[in-house]
């Protein structure tokens, strides 16, 4: 067999041979890649191929180098041509190992069919696709894919262009994300509208049953009932009110009550008005108002009580007017039967009075001592009577506006030294004390004033069962003469101190009841006022009462 002798020399040839070759390669690519040639030999099949660029210059590959996405050229095989920075960066290779690679290999398996087919439709006409690169970390990167043809001076070449789409496919990412909470926040904000929607409704629906629960309430109760706003103006009057007075609502509203008040009325109805939407205390007034089913005026006693919010101010004020006609005419005839009771009473009285003072001062013949006793106990017992029916004469006198009497001065001292010493006779286990400041001169009626001490005095003995004690005093008080009787017995409530000085008012209080039909507190505050006085009570319930009256110095 031959050997075919290679010399040393000849292997140093061929050495150097095959390194300018390969620089050569070197910077055959470097050149075409900066655009310096626009030529490529591709070793493919154990053949060198050259390929050159028709259209390139230098100009338009700088511009390749430079663009943001990836570029590049592939030839029938799939092998790569030419490829930029930007291409060898997003699969993270280096560039020069890039070219000459088939495209594929950055193709993962489950998107070879779909880049097969793409590539097929590419060689065809122009499109794009997105796709998923892999890269040489076997990381994929999203990618759009566009396919446009390039002619080669040795044939058609496929140009690719590849834009990442990490950042777009992440924003995308990011917003599916917001997308979705975006979904659930309008979801929850839809459930709670929803919820508040029931709540409004169930609200709406309890305010209506509330206003027409109280529509029916006041349309179907006997009295007139109305609501008025702070300022006096009424916005609401129910049922009756109108069927009463026949007004319409255009003629009720801007205070269409004063149409049908009694003129009498008006001045002081407006005046206690006015004064409780001043003060916020409750309004009280007795008034007549027409009925227009006969025009006749009827007695009505109105109200109107505030209603405050949570700060204490006035809201509206809530007023009923009630029919008192009825009860007015019953008290007249009750006023007149007393009227015309005590006076035919008086007359019998006095008679039988008379007779007794005779029986007593019987001196013919001795009566025995027996009938004498009996004679000055039915002589106490006359008096009671008596003064019980001069003090329902008094009131139906006040009642009627004829309570009158003759004005003097009066020496208050001497008026309530004759009290006490009446009062020692008729209650002798009691003890009065008198602490006299001065002697005060009034100008009144001195027996209308012994009666008013009188029955200060005696009301302080009957409700006073254990303590025997009586204090009276006299004072000046500014530019009045003040006359206090104190006792120390069971004494009054609040409420009941406001109400003693009514007609006919008695504490219902079983335990402490004594005789009495309560006018005498009733025509002393009268027969005070006339003196332009003031009667008033200072007490404390279980400890004693002061009542007082002051009168203006003379
Ligand atoms: P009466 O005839 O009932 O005593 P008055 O008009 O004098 O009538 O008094 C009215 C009511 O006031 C009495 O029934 C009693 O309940 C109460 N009252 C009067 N004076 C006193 C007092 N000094 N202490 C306690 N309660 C009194």
């Amino acid at each position: 067999m031959e050997q075919v002798r290679i010399t040393y020399e000849e292997l140093l040839n061929e050495n150097d041979e095959l390194r300018m070759r390969l620089d050569e390669a070197n910077d055959a690519i470097e050149a075409i890649r900066t655009g310096q040639v626009d030529a490529l030999i591709v070793n493919s099949d154990g053949k060198h191929q050259l390929f050159t660029l028709k259209t390139a210059d230098q100009t338009y590959r700088v511009f390749i180098e430079k663009m943001n996405e990836g570029a590049v050229t592939i030839n029938r095989e799939g092998l790569i041509l030419y490829c930029n920075s930007r291409f060898a960066d997003m699969i993270g290779m280096s560039l020069e190992k890039v070219i000459g690679l088939s495209f594929n290999t950055f193709i993962p398996p489950s998107h070879q069919n779909k880049f097969r087919e793409l590539i097929n439709h590419g060689w065809q006409e122009d499109c794009k696709e997105e796709i998923e690169l892999l890269n040489c970390h076997r990381e994929l990167v999203p990618s759009l894919l566009s396919c446009n043809t390039l002619e080669l001076d040795e044939g058609l070449a496929l140009s690719l262009i590849l834009t990442d789409l990490t950042i777009l496919k992440d924003a995308e990412k990011q917003l599916k994300i917001k997308n979705e909470q975006l979904a659930d926040a309008h979801s929850a904000t839809e459930k709670l509208n929803n919820e508040l929607e029931d709540i409004v409704k169930y609200r709406t629906n309890e305010l209506f049953l509330s206003r027409e629960h109280f529509k029916h309430l006041a349309n179907n109760i006997p009295q007139i009932t109305w609501t008025n706003l702070p300022d006096g103006q009424v916005n609401y009057y129910n049922q009756q009110w109108y069927s009463y007075t026949g007004l319409s609502n255009e003629e009720t509203v801007q205070n269409g009550w004063e149409k049908v008040i009694h003129p009498d009325d008006l001045r002081n109805t407006l005046d206690k008005y006015l004064a409780a939407l001043k003060s916020g205390e409750v309004f009280e007034a007795e008034n007549r108002y027409r009925r227009s089913e006969d025009s006749a005026y009827r007695w009505h006693l109105s109200r109107a009580v505030p209603l405050r919010n949570e700060d204490g101010e006035i809201v509206f004020w809530a007023g009923t007017a009630t029919d008192i006609e009825d009860q007015k005419k019953e008290m007249e005839r009750k006023d007149e039967f007393i009227s015309i009771a005590s006076h035919e009473l008086r007359t019998p009285l006095t008679s039988v009075k008379g007779y007794l003072q005779l029986i007593l001062s019987y001196k013919k013949e001795e009566s025995p001592a027996m009938v004498k006793q009996y004679a000055s106990k039915a002589n106490i017992a006359i008096n009671k009577l008596q003064h019980l029916i001069n003090d329902l004469l008094d009131v139906s006198k006040i009642q009627a506006g004829r309570l009158e009497y003759a004005f003097s001065a009066v020496n208050l001292s001497d008026v309530i030294k004759t009290c006490i010493e009446n009062a020692s006779h008729i209650y002798p286990d009691n003890k009065f004390t008198f602490e006299d400041e001065n002697d005060f001169l009034v100008f009144g009626n001195a027996e209308r004033l012994e009666q008013v001490v009188m029955n200060l005095v005696s009301n302080a003995v009957k409700y006073s069962q254990q303590n025997k004690n009586v204090a009276i005093k006299t004072g000046k008080h500014f530019n009045y003469a003040r006359v206090s009787v104190t006792d120390y017995g069971i004494g009054l409530s609040d409420e009941e101190k406001e109400r003693v000085f009514e007609r006919f008012y008695r504490v219902e209080d079983k335990a402490h009841m004594s005789s009495g039909l309560g006018m005498g507190l009733y025509i002393s505050a009268e027969i005070i006022r006339n003196h332009k006085g003031e009667i008033s009570v200072e007490s404390e319930l279980g400890k004693g009462a002061t009542f007082y009256f002051d009168l203006p110095l003379l």
